[in-house]
């Protein structure tokens, strides 16, 4: 089996090219380097983190990473496999190093998505100089309601424009080179992006919004002025942009967690294995070991299912549209797993997770961000159930899709299209992965999915009414996102060689998610009868297998023991 948790004094991922290796073990380095005492003093001071962008810019890395191919030097390109590898090392050492990365990307999106050549061909100089970059489309009073957006521009004539209005949570608002800033023409109302300097004397950062070392601003446009140059999208084509670049970057929130999780694992870890209380080592305690035995088996769930949706996202085309299922659930569903993972480690560690010197303390502040960030999971879920019918009831054909780990472009991505005729969207058949494997426990989670099918059959007359309730849309959301998880996972079985051992006992966490989720639809106050007693046949019992589950321990999790430890 190849190894999956990220080590990275052991980078054993197969990369594209050289360049791409030299990225990521130069970034490990530099992090090994700069050694934890020096990471969680700058958290705790909330010190801007000049040495990381100095770091970049020396390496070139952004300059490489998100540079299209076409606008920058040879090894420049957009190629989704190296991004989610970069930005799981960044959160393995600290979220706020991902946040300037992410954000970065976020305000080149509607630059590179966007039809204005010229900007592209600037940006990508700002690149090579080491720039950072934000994106501003978010404002106090509207949240996820970004139709309601009040940013400005008010018509000089000549193709001039004043811009004017607030943005607010706009990451690297401080000192971005530019800031993609969404807002409407005052005459038209039509939507527009268009691009500004947080260093231009008419745009004023208000203030950190946040206590933190990264800068989460609110900034104002003062009859900033404007001109075509400056505009990168207008009309249909910026809305577009919005949810595209979203689209593109939000994928980054689920390896974010990835990178949190695996170190907090590696700490909880080294601390559990090392305390001995009552005579006894804590690993040794039956129930310390079922929650490190969870949390490993969630987070390599988290990692193989995010593995393979990089597969799709970069195999995306305008007749393979599968990747707006897999991708949101990156989003939320890998990141709330974060959230899982941590609480389960926290019981491990107790009263150490909240010491100041360990990443463990900075980690459990941290995860809670990434489900709420870039629409929360509750607008993700509702997204994702539009998918539901076609999933179930009409598959498509497919050609399989390989690892996708090559030095492409990922082309599709910034010509995605308009957002739209998502209910039309087919995948293919996921039997055809659950009948790949003959393992105890994948064959309860597949009964359990023949009897949701059932389920989703019962409720065909009372679903519309009950689709309204977002309340219950989002549970059986649980359940249906439960069943393509298993699916890429299962993908991922025979492309990793990840053991029967392993894949059984993720199965099994799988099996009690998906007898919980059921358990609460049957609970809730619109659920008929007929729904209830099916609920209730969802509820199953994991094949129970003491010695798959010691080879587990003993193979996979207590292995983890003194396996990584970060320099000082
Ligand atoms: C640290 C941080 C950094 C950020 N960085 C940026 C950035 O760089 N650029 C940027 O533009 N923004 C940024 N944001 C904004 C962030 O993306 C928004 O906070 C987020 O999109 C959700 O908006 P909200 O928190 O205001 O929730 P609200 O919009 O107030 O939503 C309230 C609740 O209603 C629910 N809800 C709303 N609409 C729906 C719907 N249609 N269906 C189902 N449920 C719904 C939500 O799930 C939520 O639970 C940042 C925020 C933070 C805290």
């Amino acid at each position: 089996m190849e190894r999956i948790l990220l080590h990275p004094k052991k980078l054993t991922q197969t990369y594209a090219d050289q360049e791409t290796r030299r990225i990521m073990e130069k970034t490990v380095e530099f992090f090994e380097t700069k050694g934890l005492a020096r990471i969680k003093h700058d958290d705790h001071q909330r010190v801007w983190y000049e040495d990381f962008l100095e770091f970049q810019k020396r390496e070139q890395i952004f300059a490489k990473l998100f540079t299209p191919a076409g606008y920058g030097g040879p090894n420049a390109r957009w190629d989704s496999s190296r991004i989610v590898d970069f930005a799981e090392i960044l959160a393995f050492y600290g979220l706020c190093y991902w946040y300037t990365f992410q954000v970065s990307q976020l305000g080149l999106g509607p630059i590179f998505l966007g039809k204005n050549e010229e900007v592209k061909h600037r940006t990508s100089k700002f690149l090579k100089e080491g720039a950072i970059f934000a994106f501003g489309l978010s404002e106090k009073e509207h949240g996820a309601d970004i139709y309601a957006t009040d940013m400005m521009l008010y018509p000089q004539g000549g193709g001039a424009w004043r811009a004017s209005g607030d943005k607010y949570y706009i990451g690297n608002g401080n000192k971005a080179a530019l800031v993609s800033t969404f807002g409407k023409m005052a005459d038209t109302g039509d939507y527009v992006f268009f691009l500004v300097d947080s260093q231009h004397e008419k745009y004023e950062c208000v203030k950190n919004v946040i206590d933190n070392q990264s800068h989460v601003s609110e900034f104002v446009l003062h009859d900033y002025p404007i001109t075509e140059a400056d505009i990168t999208d207008r009309g249909q084509n910026a809305w577009d942009t919005s949810l595209n670049t979203i689209n593109i970057c939000k994928f980054n929130l689920g390896w974010g967690a990835i990178g949190i999780s695996t170190h907090a694992l590696y700490e909880a870890m080294n601390h559990a294995a090392h305390r001995k209380l009552f005579g006894s080592f804590v690993t040794d305690f039956t129930h310390i070991r079922q929650l490190f035995s969870d949390a490993y088996c969630r987070l390599t769930a988290m990692k193989l299912f995010a593995l393979r949706a990089t597969d799709y996202m970069r195999s995306a085309s305008e007749t393979d549209r599968r990747y707006l299922l897999y991708n949101p659930m990156v989003k939320m569903k890998v990141t709330t797993q974060g959230e899982e993972v941590i609480n389960l480690l926290w019981d491990v560690i107790a009263a150490k997770g909240f010491e100041k010197d360990t990443y463990f303390e900075s980690a459990a502040r941290d995860i809670r961000a990434l489900p709420k960030l870039e629409g929360t999971v509750h607008v993700n879920m509702a997204l994702v159930v539009k998918f539901m019918p076609n999933y179930f009831f009409s598959p498509g054909q497919f050609p399989e899709i390989p690892q996708r780990r090559d030095a492409n472009n990922d082309d599709f991505l910034f010509n995605q299209g308009p957002t739209k005729g998502l209910g039309k969207i087919q995948f293919h058949d996921y039997n055809l992965a659950y009948r790949s494997v003959d393992l105890p426990n994948v064959r309860v989670f597949r009964e359990q999915i023949e009897v949701f099918k059932e389920f989703l059959m019962a409720s065909l007359a009372t679903m519309k009414e009950q689709g309204k309730d977002i309340d219950f849309l989002l549970m059986v959301g649980e359940l249906f996102t439960l069943v393509a998880y298993g699916q890429l996972i299962l993908e991922n079985k025979k492309i990793y060689q990840v053991g029967d051992d392993l894949i059984d006992q993720i199965f099994d966490v799988l099996i009690r998610d998906f007898s919980r989720f059921s358990l609460t639809i049957y609970g809730k106050p619109i659920t008929t009868e007929d729904q209830q007693k099916i609920c209730l046949r969802m509820i199953r019992r994991p094949v129970v297998d003491t010695a798959r589950y010691e080879r587990v321990w003993n193979n996979h999790v207590f292995a983890l023991k003194d396996a990584y430890r970060i320099n000082p």
